[in-house]
């Protein structure tokens, strides 16, 4: 009986964990792979709940997620906005970075939990920016590209000490796009630290 119990809350948490990704507008791979339900389950779901109503704001995304790092380098914004979810994928246990601002993946990018921890860490970042300019497919592969392809790193900038993420490829002129700003602007770093 207790078996068939946690078997019924198992599943009942990944139909829970399928919908609110839905609601996120990850695509269905990304569902498929944190829940195990197959792509056809995940249609009729998005059909069920999401078609009208209040989905009605609900868009389905198609094909590959996007995996460009020069999106996060685009504005001063997004990579700020990028640098915040960095911080919140360490918050919610996806990644670990140590003292030299290293990243190790911490889990596989695979199962419920790892997708309550991401949907936790971009629900964050929603209520920290709800103007958001990273969609929920960007912050995947944010986390992607800052562990498993390693085309991003983090440095800490030399002027107000903040972190932020970086395309390994580019020069950093090392200080965050906060304080480069205010330096264009002729004004003095905040003391935030
Ligand atoms: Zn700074």
């Amino acid at each position: 009986m207790r078996h068939t119990d946690n078997r019924y809350a198992g599943e009942q948490a990944k139909f829970d964990l399928a919908v609110r990704l839905i609601a996120h507008e990850a695509r269905t791979h990304i569902i498929a792979r944190c829940t195990g339900f197959s792509q056809d389950r995940i249609r009729k779901l998005y059909g069920t709940y999401f078609r009208n109503g209040e989905a009605g704001k609900v868009r389905r995304q198609r094909g590959k997620s996007p995996s460009s790092v020069g999106f996060f380098m685009r504005n001063a914004q997004v990579q700020t906005e990028a640098s915040t979810l960095a911080s919140l994928f360490a918050l919610f246990g996806l990644i670990r970075i140590d003292r030299t601002l290293h990243i190790r993946l911490l889990g596989d990018t695979c199962g419920p939990e790892f997708g309550q921890r991401l949907c936790r860490a971009y629900e964050v970042y929603l209520s920290l920016h709800p103007r958001r300019r990273v969609s929920f497919e960007h912050a995947w592969s944010l986390l992607l590209a800052l562990t498993e392809r390693g085309e991003l790193l983090l440095a800490d900038c030399g002027r107000c000490g903040n972190i932020y993420v970086h395309d390994v490829l580019a020069m950093d002129r090392g200080s965050c796009p906060p304080c480069r700003r205010r330096l264009r602007a002729g004004t003095p770093p905040k003391d935030i630290q």
